[in-house]
């Protein structure tokens, strides 16, 4: 083996130039010989198979269509001029059409003789035509033709326009392939190719560019999909285990008179099983004299705030200090009150820090936090403030953490010798194909059932076209004495537009529902934070009956007298930030709704999404079918994980090989941590070349 070989500049390959190994650089970010072996196919189209133009269909994205070249014009000026060429077979006529080197085409085609002409099919009027087409004379195809299935490579309009189309692709990767067959070593164990009946990782490689047969494709594609997840994996679990044995934390032993006394005398209802389970997770985290570090996902209104509460006696009990951040003043206020109420029969100093507390406040709270007469602290980015200095922080919670960066959260370390056990919590459901993916086993509580008695929120679609419908169903709630929100968009490439809507929307709400017998606050984020404030404090307040806002409100804001929920241009909005906003209302004794309000004309996604969002209240279910939707990218943790430096597996659509994938990966730690069993020595190397690289796909040499 020469492991030099893969690391060549790809400037070296025979048929790659300084021009074109600069494109490959620049466009496909390949370097490297090895980098060009893993730019997979995203698809293969069938060669063999050639449609006649009177079967084209708009529909097609690609096709292969046989005839010949009976004439060749020059049509239109400036931008527009372009070369048409009239396509004829045997059943109709079609256009091939170039917009750029007309006069190299023109000395070059042959008019009448029999061309293969492959490209994307577009319909204009109705005429079908193909714009910059692959040509090849029908001869030459026919001798050309290795495998029927050929792999259409990634690429761009860069690339395709300086002539490195993907028969150039195809080309280079056979040069490679001359190169370097031999460099392909085995990185499986025997036993786990034995197993599972895995192709052979040179074969799998041959088989991905030049597949022999659709079986042998299958077979490669299914080989190298597991090789990616399960190094994948293998990364993940050893992360996870290093973490646990290297960051050390003080371990709270003690089980005491605060946690005791509350659990036995003062809880305010029976806890759900979900509850139960999630304290009993966080206690033994807590135990441990490593640092917990523990995510706790739970649908909004599923009760994580006596979590958090229970969880800081355990630390007050230790005679540690807690305290819970919260990404908006709102929240921390709500918050400081729900828990002041928990645990006023305990006496426990509690307190509050917001960006507005007063100085003389906030002294006090500098000083009974250095000195430990301040058992908790809630509050909002002001605890991250350099003068907050605890005298013995334990555990930090962190609500609603998609506003504070990793940064920030470190800065609560800083302040102790060890860092205090880390707490975090999110409305925001990871979806469980991904968590297990994602996170390998890094901490993650569920608490994945509401408290008992709690009324489905009921969610419709209606058109703009019954919006009267909709006011007159708003007045009845109003009579009722209820709330209503009513949310439009914001989305930054359009915000202008969204402005106008949003005070269109306010001044016709207004004109409806008009002084002084209904009060309307209206909250957006071009508004001064004291403002916002204002409008939200007042709706909060229960002054006004109607709160018109973008989805600021989104976070964690709690008036359980609201309980409608109307969403306009619901069709704009993500399902996670639907269900979010839904999330809103239901926080009280009444029936709730939400109401999504859209055109007519709305996209399949859409529909699936204003379907989901009728269909069902749990955001767990919801968060899959966003996954499916809109693919990992979007998803917290995400970024760090990998998943989405995969090329050739995909974590949902090939979940099933994930699990096979992670099942293997588990059994070679557990059975040989360190992969020193000679049997695990092809893994061993080469996880040490994906830990090298930083790239799954960067280690086959
Ligand atoms: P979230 O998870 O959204 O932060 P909260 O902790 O604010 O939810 O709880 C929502 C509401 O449900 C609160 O009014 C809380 O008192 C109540 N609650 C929480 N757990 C239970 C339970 N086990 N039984 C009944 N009510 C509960
Ligand atoms: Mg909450």
């Amino acid at each position: 083996m020469n492991p030099g070989k893969l690391q060549t500049p790809i400037d070296y390959l025979k048929g790659v130039g300084p021009n074109r190994a600069a494109l490959l650089r620049s466009e496909l970010n390949i370097q490297t010989y090895q980098d060009l072996l893993n730019l997979f196919p995203n698809r293969y189209i069938d060669k063999t198979q050639y449609y006649k133009v009177s079967q084209l269909q708009p529909t097609h994205a690609d096709a292969q269509v046989v005839g010949r070249i009976i004439n060749l014009k020059t049509l239109g000026e400036g931008r527009s001029k372009r070369m048409v060429g009239t396509f004829k077979d045997d059943t109709g006529m079609m256009e091939l059409v170039w917009f750029r080197g007309h006069k190299w085409l023109r000395d070059r085609l042959k008019i009448n003789a029999i061309y293969v002409a492959y490209g994307k099919v577009q319909k204009f009027d109705s005429t079908y035509s193909i714009a910059h087409p692959e040509l090849e004379l029908l001869e030459e195809h026919e001798k050309n033709l290795r495998s029927a299935m050929q792999p259409v490579y990634p690429s761009t309009e860069k690339l395709s326009n300086k002539g490195v189309t993907n028969r150039v692709l195809n080309l280079l990767m056979q040069n490679l392939f001359l190169e370097v067959k031999n460099e392909l070593t085995e990185s499986l164990s025997p036993t786990i190719l034995e197993n599972l009946k895995l192709m052979p990782k040179n074969e799998a490689f041959f088989n991905i560019h030049f597949p022999k047969s659709q079986p042998d494709l299958a077979r490669a594609q299914y080989r190298l999909k597991f090789e990616e997840l399960f190094f994948m994996q293998l990364q993940l679990i050893i992360k996870n285990q290093l973490h646990k044995s290297k960051i050390k934390g003080y371990p709270f032993s003690e089980i005491g008179a605060y946690f005791n006394t509350f659990y036995t005398e003062h809880l305010p209802f029976e806890l759900t099983d979900a509850q139960k389970r999630v304290v009993r997770e966080i206690r033994h985290d807590l135990g441990q004299p490593a640092q917990m570090n523990r995510l706790l996902q739970g649908d909004v209104g599923s009760g994580k705030t006596i979590v958090a509460l229970m969880a800081m006696l355990m630390a007050l009990d230790n005679d540690f200090q807690a305290c819970l951040m919260a990404p908006t003043e709102i929240l921390s206020v709500q918050h400081f009150q729900s828990l002041s109420a928990l645990c006023k029969p305990l006496k426990i100093s509690i307190s509050l820090l917001t960006g507005s507390s007063k100085t003389s406040k906030r002294r006090v709270i500098h000083e009974q936090l250095e000195n430990g007469e301040l058992n908790i602290l809630i509050g909002t980015h002001a605890l991250l403030e350099d003068k907050v200095k605890f005298k013995n922080l334990g555990l930090a919670i962190i609500d609603e953490q998609h506003r504070f960066g990793v940064a920030q959260r470190s800065k609560l370390w800083h302040k102790n010798e060890l860092p205090p056990h880390v707490l975090i919590m999110t409305a925001t459901p990871i979806p469980r194909t991904l968590a297990m993916s994602v996170y390998g086993d890094l901490d993650v509580s569920v608490i994945d059932e509401l408290p008992p008695g709690r009324k489905q929120i009921k969610t419709v679609h209606r058109f703009d076209a019954n919006r009267l419908k909709v006011f007159r169903f708003i007045r009845d709630e109003i009579k009722k004495g209820r709330q209503v929100y009513v949310v439009y968009p914001l989305i930054q490439e359009s915000e202008a537009l969204d402005y106008k809507d949003l005070m269109d929307g306010f001044e016709s709400i207004s004109r409806e529902f008009p002084m002084p017998e209904y009060q309307i606050s209206i909250v957006h984020g071009q508004m001064k934070p004291a403002d916002k404030e204002y409008e939200m404090n007042r709706f909060v307040k229960g002054e006004t009956q109607i709160m018109v806002a973008t989805t600021v409100i989104e976070v964690g804001v709690n008036v359980p007298n609201a309980s409608v929920m109307i969403i306009e241009s619901a069709e704009r909005f993500g399902l996670s930030q639907l269900h979010q906003l839904r999330g809103r209302v239901g926080r009280g004794a009444d029936q709730s709704y939400c109401i999504l309000m859209t055109g007519h004309k709305l996209s399949e996604t859409s529909k699936t999404r204003l379907q989901t969002m009728t269909r069902t209240n749990d955001g767990f279910e919801i968060a899959e079918v966003d996954l499916k939707l809109r693919g990992p990218g979007d998803i917290m943790g995400t970024q760090q994980s990998g998943v989405l430096n995969l090329k050739i597996a995909d974590v949902v659509a090939d979940n099933d090989i994930l699990k096979i994938a992670r099942s293997y990966a588990w059994e070679i730690i557990k059975n040989d941590p360190s992969l020193k069993n000679p049997e695990n020595k092809a893994v061993r190397r080469t996880y040490a070349q994906v830990m090298k690289y930083k790239n799954i796909w960067n280690y086959i040499s």
